[in-house]
C-alpha cells in the first residue's frame, strides 16, 4: 500500500521532472481525495474512542460501586442491598458486620458479637428490610 508521503514524493518528482500540468493536477486531486478519506476516518475513530471511553468510565464506576462498602445505613441499622435493589434478608449490627437476631419476634434484635441491642423487635425485621430497600431504590432514582 502506497502511503500519503509516497504520493506526495511522487508529486514532487513530477514537478521536478517537468511532468505536464494535467498529470500534476490529477495527482493533487488524488492526494486531496486521500486526505478527505483520512479526515473522515479520523472523525469515525474519534467517535469510536469517545464511545469506548464512556463505556470504560461506566464500567469503572460500576466496579467502584461493587468494591465500595456493601452496607447501607438506615434507621440505626445496616443492610446489604444489591445493585438489583434486593436485600439479602438480614439486618446487620451498626457496630460490626454481624447480622442481628431476636430469637423470638417479641424480643429486641441483638448482636451476638458486640451485644448491641436494637430498639426494634424481631417482628419489625421484614418491615425494616422493606423500608431499607425502598430507601435505596429512592436514592438511586
Ligand atoms: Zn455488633
Amino acid at each position: 500500500m502506497t502511503t500519503l508521503d509516497e504520493h506526495i514524493d511522487e508529486l514532487d518528482k513530477m514537478v521536478v521532472g517537468g511532468t505536464s500540468a494535467p498529470t500534476i493536477r490529477s495527482q493533487i486531486a488524488f492526494i486531496s481525495r486521500e486526505v478527505a478519506a483520512l479526515e473522515a476516518e479520523l472523525v469515525r475513530v474519534n467517535v469510536d474512542h469517545a464511545n469506548l471511553k464512556e463505556a470504560y468510565l461506566n464500567l469503572q464506576a460500576a466496579q467502584a460501586e461493587k468494591e465500595a462498602d456493601p452496607f447501607t445505613n438506615f434507621k440505626g441499622h445496616r443492610f446489604k442491598i444489591g445493585t438489583n435493589g434486593e436485600s439479602d434478608g438480614l439486618v446487620y449490627c451498626p457496630n460490626c458486620p454481624t447480622p442481628l437476631s431476636s430469637g423470638q419476634p417479641h424480643l429486641h434484635l441483638t448482636c451476638s458479637k458486640c451485644n448491641f441491642i436494637s430498639p426494634k423487635y424481631g417482628y419489625f425485621l421484614p418491615d425494616l428490610i422493606k423500608e431499607a430497600q425502598e430507601y435505596v431504590r429512592a436514592k438511586k432514582a
